[in-house]
């Protein structure tokens, strides 16, 4: 029997996983990708450390995409974080867990990575042709034959291109061009155009996990200022909708860091729909109201003479000593027996109840993730097919799924390719 055609396009860890499992399974395998290197976006993940996915057991998992999470259940469990796990490890990658369940490579390089999935889908018989950016699927009737493509050196490869030099034929394709953020690592969106043509519904595309913009210059003089094991609260049009305890970071707009990414999805939704948003910090959350009033009263006694910006010192970080007495009206040379009851109230308050007010979020271009994508009741979560065309498939990001920090979108990209590869190259 003449071996199947598969063609991936693009070379993110969905792409890579689908076209070396596909390979692996006996088909003939192009794997497409528009940037000059495969992987980039790998490269970037986890600061550079590659978080590739989680130990947290299955139900938990899920969880942590939402919605989304019921149609990832299925297609993660056949390929779950154990799997991968021993995956990598065949590729020579050995894994470190952190506390929170995290993984990494133990080498800490997300380099690592991506070369060793290169080197495996190649030397697994892959055809891997960089610089090629596909334009278009072909169809005929209610199925996908190939794709149209610019800029693809391997345009005289002769069992490739039966039409004119720039057509690739194939008994099924999978797209897997990643979602629309970090667009300079080659994922601009275009999945979503390809599927658009061929009648898919994409569910609107949001930035996910992106950083949040604040009212007025407080977030700006606190830049570089990272909280750890803070509480944040979001309310929005005044009602308490999420709480989170976590590390955030100040930045010259606004808030960024693990909490706020994972918060960021609730909030850019809210301010999508023109509701007020409220971020409120509890900046010791693990003493209440009376319990700071005491501290803060024997505090002003026994330091009486001491200023109240030093005395402070023991409650906040420096940078955030002006920003609390300015905000609370209280002079910062004011000595500590000077304070008054009303000012020391003020103080508590605050120190429970930071509020800044969220005006806006990040681009795409700094968001870790785009929500929205190809609508999943539209793709077979046993093998990744479109419902619609046949031999179309989808893996990775393109897809309506996101998910928080912590390993999980990688593990879903990875899930989808091994799927898409198994059940394309049957
Ligand atoms: C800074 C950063 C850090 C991150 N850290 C983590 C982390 O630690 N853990 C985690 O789980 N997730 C992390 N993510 C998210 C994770 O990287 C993505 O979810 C994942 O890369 C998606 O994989 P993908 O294969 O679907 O898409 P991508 O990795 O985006 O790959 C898609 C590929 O398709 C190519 N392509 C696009 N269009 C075409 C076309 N028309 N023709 C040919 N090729 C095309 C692109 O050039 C690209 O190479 C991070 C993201 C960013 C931006």
């Amino acid at each position: 029997m003449p071996k199947r055609k598969i063609i991936v396009i693009g070379a993110g860890p969905a792409g890579l996983m689908a076209a070396g499992t596909a390979a692996k399974m006996g088909a003939r395998v192009i794997l497409l990708e528009k940037m000059p290197y495969p992987g980039l976006k790998l490269q970037l993940t986890g600061n550079g450390r590659c978080n590739f996915t989680n130990t947290t057991p299955l139900p938990e998992f899920i969880t942590h995409f939402g919605p989304g999470g019921k149609f990832l259940r299925q297609t993660v469990s056949r390929f779950f974080s154990s799997d991968l796990i021993a995956f990598m490890r065949k590729l020579g990658i050995r894994s470190a867990i952190e506390s929170d369940g995290r993984v990494f490579p133990a080498s800490g390089k997300a380099e690592e990575v991506a070369d060793a999935l290169v080197n495996w889908a190649v030397r697994g018989g892959v055809t891997l042709s960089a610089d090629t950016s596909v334009k278009r699927l072909i169809i005929e009737g209610r199925r996908v034959v190939g794709v149209k493509v610019s800029g693809s050196s391997l345009q005289k490869e002769k069992s490739h291109t039966p039409r004119e030099g720039r057509e690739f034929l194939a008994d099924a394709v999978v797209i897997a061009c990643g979602g629309a953020s970090y667009p300079n690592t080659g994922s601009t969106g275009d999945g979503y155009r390809l599927a658009e043509t061929v009648g898919h519904t994409i569910i609107p595309l949001r930035p996910a996990l992106v950083p949040i913009e604040t009212a007025g210059n407080v977030a700006n003089k606190l830049q570089g200022v990272s909280l750890k094991d803070v509480k944040v609260r979001v309310l929005i049009n005044k009602k308490k909708q999420a709480e989170k305890t976590g590390e955030l970071i100040f930045t010259h707009f606004g808030l960024s860091g693990p909490m706020i990414l994972n918060l960021s999805g609730l909030i850019v939704d809210a301010l999508r729909q023109n509701r007020n948003v409220i971020v409120s910090i509890d900046l010791i959350p693990d003493l209440d109201e009376q319990r700071i009033n005491v501290l803060l009263q024997k505090r002003m006694r026994e330091s009486g003479k001491q200023k109240i910006k030093t005395i402070l010192r023991e409650f906040l970080p420096n940078k955030l000593i002006p920003v609390c007495l300015d905000s609370n009206g209280i002079p910062p040379d004011r000595v500590g027996h000077q304070v008054t009851t009303a000012e020391r109230k003020r103080l508590r308050l605050w120190l429970k109840d930071f509020e800044l007010e969220v005006t806006g979020f990040r681009s795409f271009s700094e968001a870790m993730v785009t929500a929205g994508g190809v609508n999943t009741k539209e793709v077979d979560p046993r093998t990744m097919e479109s419902r619609l065309v046949e031999g179309l498939y989808f893996a990775g990001e393109v897809l309506d799924i996101d998910a928080d920090t912590g390993g999980y979108n990688l593990q879903a990209a990875f899930s989808t390719g091994w799927i898409a590869g198994h059940a394309s190259s049957r």
